[in-house]
């Protein structure tokens, strides 16, 4: 056949070449879902993705992070973790002709810890099957998106077909603290003229997205005996809640005049006080604490002017107490500080995997926005527009997390019916 000319597929056959990839798919994210691959472990579930990109028959590649070329890129969050080592996973298969569409499907390896795994059913890194859910952390959030993916390529390349331009396989790091290995991807992969981002979000089409800021509060005290607290000493744990109360004063204020699409949520900015450490002594009055807070930030804010809100609402606390307007609280950045982004609702990447959602499921899904962040915003502030679809989850970041087999399946035959249409297929 000659190059640039399209082969019709039909999405029967798409459907049954990927439905024929079940047993594969289900392996793989096994495997993937037995490596704890929390922050500062993901080489275990790279490794699997490196087999996995291998066993589509292409040819894996690494992106290793470049600490100094992330630092130096103006949409990079601030980490205080060494990140040498730490590599993404990409293959690319195609083109086989010309004329196509490229894509970048994209996924992250790295999960949030368990939470608390003495309230797990089994143990989070075992997976566990029970009737349609995969159990354990990671599992929908998201390597069953990543495994959807590469069963959506592996079905299609089952009927012998290419695509007519590049399709980017990325496996990425640090989705859940920075974006440091989506930024990566940005920096030293390729472009492409959409990416599709393979999350947990079924049932609909994610074009919006807030922004996210992580802030760590060090609150001082003054240490005394605990016989005496009530005379002596100031304790830096009681404080903490005077700066969590404060902050929780800004999130209403957050919450109070959103913008579309946000104006659709009742409460779309959430502040999280996430980890709090502090004193040494159950008999000292606590002389530190730390509490690392997440809040959001609409599109079109910067973090720049959401920082400055934190330390003057941190600053009017402290400055109504005798001691911490004497030993002000300090706000440390650390993790993620990213901007958000709506994408128009016209947008021909949503609107093709709308199209091919619609085909295979028998109705449109709606496009909507999140309240939360993922990388797809490091692909779209560098001109490539990037959408999120992927398996059903339930729990996610909580307990007993799991993802449907059955949706990760029809992910995956959606996500090829959907790079049939984008990129074009040749024989
Ligand atoms: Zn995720």
């Amino acid at each position: 056949m000659a190059p640039g000319r399209t082969t019709a597929v039909a999405d029967a056959d798409i459907e049954a070449a990927v439905a024929a990839e079940a047993g594969w798919m289900e392996d793989v994210l096994a495997r993937l879902v037995a490596a704890p691959t929390v922050l500062g472990n993901e080489e275990p579930g790279q490794a699997v993705m490196e087999q996995a990109f291998r066993d589509l028959g292409l040819e894996p590649q690494d992106i290793p992070l470049d600490a100094e070329a992330i630092r130096a890129d103006p949409f990079s969050s601030p980490f205080s973790w060494d990140v040498s080592g730490k590599r993404n996973v990409v293959a690319t298969w195609g083109p086989g002709g010309e004329g196509g569409r490229s894509l970048i499907l994209n996924g992250h390896v790295d999960v949030v810890p368990p939470a608390a795994e003495s309230l797990w059913t089994s143990p989070p890194f075992q997976p566990a099957r029970r009737g349609d859910w995969l159990y354990g952390r990671g599992a929908a959030d998201m390597k069953a998106g990543l495994i959807a993916m590469a069963g959506a390529v592996r079905g299609l390349r089952r009927l012998g077909v290419a695509p007519l331009a590049p399709v980017h396989l990325q496996s990425v790091v640090e989705e859940e603290c920075t974006g440091n290995g989506a930024l990566q991807c940005v920096l030293s992969g390729p472009r492409a003229d959409a990416c599709v981002i393979a999350e947990p979000h079924p049932d609909h089409i994610t074009v919006a997205q807030v922004g996210v800021l992580w802030c760590h509060v060090d609150i001082r005290g003054a240490p005394a005996h605990a016989a005496r607290a009530s005379a002596l000493g100031f304790n830096a744990i009681d404080a903490a809640t005077t700066v969590t109360e404060a902050l929780r004063g800004l999130e209403v204020e957050l919450n109070r005049d959103p913008p579309p699409p946000y104006d659709a949520f009742e409460h779309p900015i959430n502040l999280n006080p996430g980890v709090i450490r502090g004193g040494d002594w159950t008999s000292t009055v606590a002389a530190e604490c730390t509490v690392s807070y997440r809040l959001a930030l609409y599109p079109g804010e910067v973090p720049a002017s959401l920082r400055q809100r934190v330390e003057e609402t941190v600053a009017a606390a402290a400055a109504a107490d005798p001691f911490l307007a004497e030993h002000p609280p300090v706000v440390r950045y650390d993790g993620f500080s990213c901007e958000g982004f709506a994408l128009p609702y016209d947008e021909p990447v949503a609107v093709a995997l709308a199209g091919a959602y619609a085909r295979l499921l028998g109705a449109p899904p709606p496009l909507l926005a999140t309240t939360a962040t993922t990388d797809a915003r490091h692909f779209v502030r560098s001109g490539i527009p990037a959408v999120c679809f992927g398996p059903r989850g339930e729990e996610i970041h909580g307990i007993d997390e799991r993802v449907s087999i059955s949706s990760m399946i029809q992910s995956a035959q959606v996500l090829a019916a959907f790079i049939q249409d984008w990129c074009g297929l040749t024989a």
